[in-house]
């Protein structure tokens, strides 16, 4: 496990085999911790450490999308910190539940990447998001594509942005479900990449000053390569569609 820290943003990386990586983050209050997203189910024991070393209280579980490798630890969580809450997506609530059947309204093309069979998880969100809802000093942002309910957090004192995996850092900066040959993983679990590019282009009109993934490292000053990321995205949607 790294642990990276940025002001009042913490990521933690694992590695899984295959050098894929998977972070999940403390958002720091004056007096408590806001995990964003649970990793694997080892990452419990290197959380709970680094929430001691910190000394503040671990007081919310907040999840960007409900697809295992950002589970992994919930219920582990959960169990040693019974009073916290959980917040996810109204829409993921679904998907964590191991429902992955579409709305009538969705993109209408099958959810993908590894999501939770049924009874996976002991643990119930006790909040379930919709956009524009408030988690202390995070803001939360509908950004669908990735998954249907995907959200991302944008922490209005820093301008810092938890995406999730709306967006890649690791093996360059792109969209979700803008394949990236040396690291192609969130690219195969992406459900609608034209949903994707449309909640990426909502993303950057925030006017990130950092950007926060689940997979990759954290960047900094990110508007101009998230602006060329969504370029690069569409054109390869229109190629695609002019096949
Ligand atoms: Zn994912």
């Amino acid at each position: 496990m790294r642990v990276t820290r940025n002001n009042r943003l913490y990521q933690f990386t694992f590695m899984m085999p295959n050098f894929f990586p998977v972070s999940c983050y403390f958002v720091e209050e004056e007096d408590e911790l806001t995990l964003i997203d649970a990793a694997l189910p080892h990452s419990l024991k290197g959380i709970m450490k680094t929430a001691a070393q910190i000394g503040k209280p671990i007081t919310r579980i907040v999840l960007t999308h409900a697809h295992n490798d950002h589970l992994g630890a919930l219920d582990g969580l959960k169990s040693k910190l019974p009073d916290s809450k959980v917040y996810i997506s109204e829409r993921d609530a679904k998907l964590l539940k191991g429902d992955a059947t579409l709305e009538p309204q969705e993109h209408q093309t099958p959810i993908k990447g590894r999501v939770p069979k049924p009874g996976k998880f002991m643990t119930k969100p006790d909040v379930l998001l919709n956009d524009g809802d408030r988690i202390r000093s995070l803001t939360a942002v509908s950004s669908p594509g990735h998954t249907p309910g995907s959200m991302s957090f944008h922490d209005t004192r820093s301008g810092a942005l938890l995406a999730g995996d709306a967006f890649q850092t690791q093996g360059g900066l792109a969209v979700s479900g803008r394949m990236k040959l040396l690291f192609p993983f969130p690219a195969m679990a992406t459900w609608s990449k034209e949903t994707s590019v449309s909640s990426a282009r909502k993303l950057l009109e925030l006017k990130p000053t950092l950007l926060a993934v689940g997979h990759g490292a954290m960047l900094e000053h990110p508007q101009q390569a998230v602006a060329h990321a969504i370029a690069e995205a569409e054109k390869a949607l229109h190629d695609s569609a002019g096949k």
